[in-house]
């Protein structure tokens, strides 16, 4: 997996030009990457709207088998990707093979999907059907947390429901984008897929161009404003799934030793760098001190190294900026909490960042108020389990939240109360396949899997026929 190429029209091209992929864990240059220019995203922008007919002319059945070869393919090649996917992104490399299989088994559920008419009403005057057109040419954009998981998402329905697509990989993250692109070659006709890598430069053309009919956006909040933006003028269907800051919120009634480890995943996995991670954590005041020594411990208990390293639970950030901004919290947390565990920059290359546990913080702190998209944690104090919820709901975000009881009744009446997509109770980060998923508030807008998910892919037509 050492050479790469966009996908348009069926053919494996150059880039106009091409940049340098660095790997994290060792900050030297991994890949020289093809980079498009605007002619090269015009080209498969129009390869995509001229493969649209025949392909939302096949029926469901037909796509859907597609989509379980392209998912069998990518099954098939879980090892191989998932090597390339720790050496782009960072990730430990049973989370990368991991991350692959999950994107097969997105494509395979909705492989196996319907999209039948519906018939809402229907007596001796009227009958009448509500009918899931497609749309078009869908462009989907990602970042570079789960650049693969993420892709499939938006591939999987855009496809069955008879779209044809555009796919757009973050800058630090487009290798495994391109080697699916090489892969789908070989098993959708000419045009139905189509990759495209740039700088950051290409994305408010493919999200303003005329021929696209729809966004599917994963990133943060402040592109997808102005995605939002560059959508209006032609009034483009969008999904966004943008940033988050979720609290969990532990009631006073846990055992803190077995939650400790829980929450600890929760706000460490993919070092941090996960949309739904635990950002903030609120924990009654009788039991503070010891869930603060016990995520200290698992702070430092936890193996950072490279991802391609066996046993490490741990890998780099994934790129320089993002480890910058991770800097820049730890001295917040230094100078406005306690830090417990972590909290220095390590000594070596690679964009390592220690898991850190910051207790005594304000929650006017930049790192309470900000997503920080990395290990580092901060645990807030509470008296009163309704002040913990406003502080909670006190946040631009709303994209997903926990809450830990022995008592499930207690923990429900406290998660119906977040203002967010998703509340998990007593687990974390459990997203199935046919369950809907998408934020409130400023973190999205729009659902993604599920059958939700796949509807957001089609134009809603109700056809109301008078009897004879
Ligand atoms: P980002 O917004 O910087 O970039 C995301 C993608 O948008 C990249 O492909 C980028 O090249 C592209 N882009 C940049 N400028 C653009 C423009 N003007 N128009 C269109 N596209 C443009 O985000 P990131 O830093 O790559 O990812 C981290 C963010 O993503 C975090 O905020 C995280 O919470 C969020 N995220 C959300 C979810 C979710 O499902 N809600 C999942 C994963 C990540």
């Amino acid at each position: 997996m050492t050479d790469y190429k966009l996908l348009i029209n069926g053919k494996l091209v150059a880039g106009a030009s091409t940049m340098d992929v660095i790997n994290p864990a060792t900050e030297e240059v991994l890949a020289k990457c093809p980079r498009a220019d605007k002619n090269q995203l015009n080209e498969a922008v129009a390869a995509a709207k001229a493969a649209f007919p025949a392909w939302s002319r096949k029926t469901v059945k037909e796509r859907g088998e597609i989509l379980m070869k392209l998912s069998q393919a990518i099954q098939a090649k879980a090892e191989e990707l998932g090597r390339l996917l720790t050496e782009e992104q960072g990730k430990p490399l049973p989370a990368a093979i991991g991350e692959c299989h999950g994107a097969a088994g997105m494509l395979a559920y909705y492989a196996g999907q319907e999209l039948k008419d519906k018939v809402l009403k229907e007596d001796d005057k009227v009958k009448i059907i509500q009918q899931f057109a497609p749309l078009g040419v869908v462009a989907a954009i990602t970042p570079w947390n789960f650049p693969l998981l993420l892709l499939m998402l938006k591939v999987g329905p855009a496809l069955l429901a008879g779209n044809t697509v555009v796919c757009k990989p973050a800058p630090t993250t487009p290798l495994t984008t391109l080697k699916f692109g090489e892969i789908a070659k070989d098993i959708v006709p000419p045009g139905v897929i189509n990759t495209i890598a740039d700088q950051n430069d290409l994305g408010s053309a493919l999200t303003s161009h005329p021929d696209v009919r729809k966004v599917a956006f994963t990133g943060s909040t402040a592109t997808g404003k102005k995605v939002m933006e560059s959508v209006s003028s032609t009034l483009k269907r969008l999904t966004l799934e943008l940033g988050g800051n979720d609290a969990a919120i532990v009631l006073d009634d846990v055992d803190v030793k077995d939650v400790a480890p829980k929450v600890f995943n929760g706000a460490t996995m993919n070092s941090g760098q996960v949309c739904l991670a635990i950002k903030r954590l609120y924990v009654h005041e009788s039991q503070y001190d010891q869930m603060c020594d016990e995520l200290a411990k698992c702070a430092k208990a936890a193996i950072v190294d490279d991802g391609m390293k066996q046993g490490t639970q741990m890998g780099p950030l994934n790129n320089k900026q993002q480890y910058e901004k991770a800097l820049g919290y730890l001295d917040d947390a230094k100078k406005n909490g306690k830090v417990v565990a972590g909290g220095d920059k390590m000594s070596r290359k690679g964009y390592f960042i220690p898991p850190t546990i910051v207790r005594d913080i304000p929650d006017t702190a930049r790192l309470v108020q900000e997503e920080q998209f990395s290990p580092i944690l901060p645990v807030l104090k509470y008296k009163d389990v309704n002040d913990a919820i406003k502080r909670a709901n006190d946040t631009q975000y709303g994209l997903g939240g926990t809450v830990w009881s022995k008592n499930t009744d207690r923990a429900l009446e406290v998660a119906r109360q977040i203002e967010s997509g998703t509340v998990w109770v007593n687990k974390h980060l459990d997203l199935p396949a046919d369950i809907p998923f998408g934020g409130a508030k400023q973190s999205g807008l729009g659902k993604e899997m599920g059958r939700e998910g796949l509807e957001e892919y089609t134009q809603s037509k109700i056809i109301n026929m008078a009897k004879a």
